[in-house]
């Protein structure tokens, strides 16, 4: 097993999540192995490119590029079809294999096409609308995520579900359940557990709902432990509970303390059953 499917494995047994695999490359850094491998290949393009003319492998290197040049199969048409299959192709000529300093910048191409790859999933996917707007800036859409170290193990693993929408609230879990005519459960209508008013997402379980006691004391505990750091948000929260949430995932500085919250949330929801809407609701338009 290739070291990236170990940690695959790691990382999906640590969290026990169902995996989406976007979220094992964006949360980790750890770059997709048919992206890891053509840059392995392109760097080894580079070796032959900075040898010496009379070196052996500088020779084979130059009978290779007269193939490609001649449109025959080889090697470097190989590199050539490999890089344009990418999810997010790139396209090379001539010139990009024949100089060091350009196959360089075809190295820094393929990041930017994992990059893009990545950021066009988490974009669309309905279950990674909490980590797709992190990527501003100078900020990578790929890198190790400081709420993997927070330290105690089910706090942490409940973030990685919330992020990873591999967690029991209703919009996830009636996700996969269906009605007595195999129809899908719309999203309007997993509704909350203990409200039964509004749809039971992240962010009306975390800053929302309000009917049950208990669940309004853990929220006043936390938003009261990290009082400080949402000041901060103002500006970025566009006034809304959404926005909020937001800024929270993406502040490694509360990473601790939300995740001890979002672990007593879900041990509260867990608690009390799902509401089930009634089937006759179900196939109202
Ligand atoms: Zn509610």
């Amino acid at each position: 097993m290739v070291y990236c499917d170990w940690v695959r494995v790691k990382w999906i047994r640590a969290n026990q999540i169902r995996p989406h695999i976007p979220n094992l490359y964006t949360e980790t850094g750890l770059v997709p192995i048919r992206y890891r491998r053509v840059t392995l290949t392109l760097k080894f393009l580079a070796y032959l490119l900075a040898q010496p003319p009379s070196a052996y492998v500088a020779a084979a290197y130059r009978d290779t590029l007269e193939l490609a040049t001649a449109g025959k199969p080889g090697w470097l048409s190989d590199l050539r079809r490999v890089l344009a299959s990418l999810p997010s192709p790139v396209l090379v000529d001539a010139i990009d294999i024949s100089d060091a300093a350009a196959v360089g910048a075809l190295v820094k191409n393929v990041q930017l096409s994992c990059h893009t790859w990545l950021q066009g999933v988490i974009d669309v996917s309905p279950k990674t609308h909490l980590i797709r707007n992190r990527a501003q800036g100078s900020q990578p859409v790929s890198k190790f995520r400081q709420y993997l170290h927070v330290p105690d193990p089910k706090h942490r693993k409940a973030l990685t579900r919330l992020l990873s929408s591999a967690h029991g609230l209703a919009v996830e879990k009636l996700r996969r359940v269906r009605d007595v005519h195999g129809g899908i459960i719309p999203r309007a209508r997993r509704l909350c557990r203990f409200c039964e008013l509004a749809v039971e997402d992240e962010c009306h379980a975390m800053l929302d709902c309000r009917p049950n006691a208990q669940l309004l004391l853990l929220r006043e505990a936390f938003l009261a432990d990290v009082s400080v750091p949402i000041r901060g948000y103002a500006a970025a929260t566009g006034g809304s509970n959404y926005g909020l949430l937001l800024c929270l995932v993406a502040d490694p500085a509360v990473s601790r303390r939300l995740a001890k919250y979002v672990h007593e949330l879900f041990c509260l929801f867990d608690d009390v059953a799902l509401y089930r809407p009634p089937v006759l609701l179900l196939n109202a338009p």
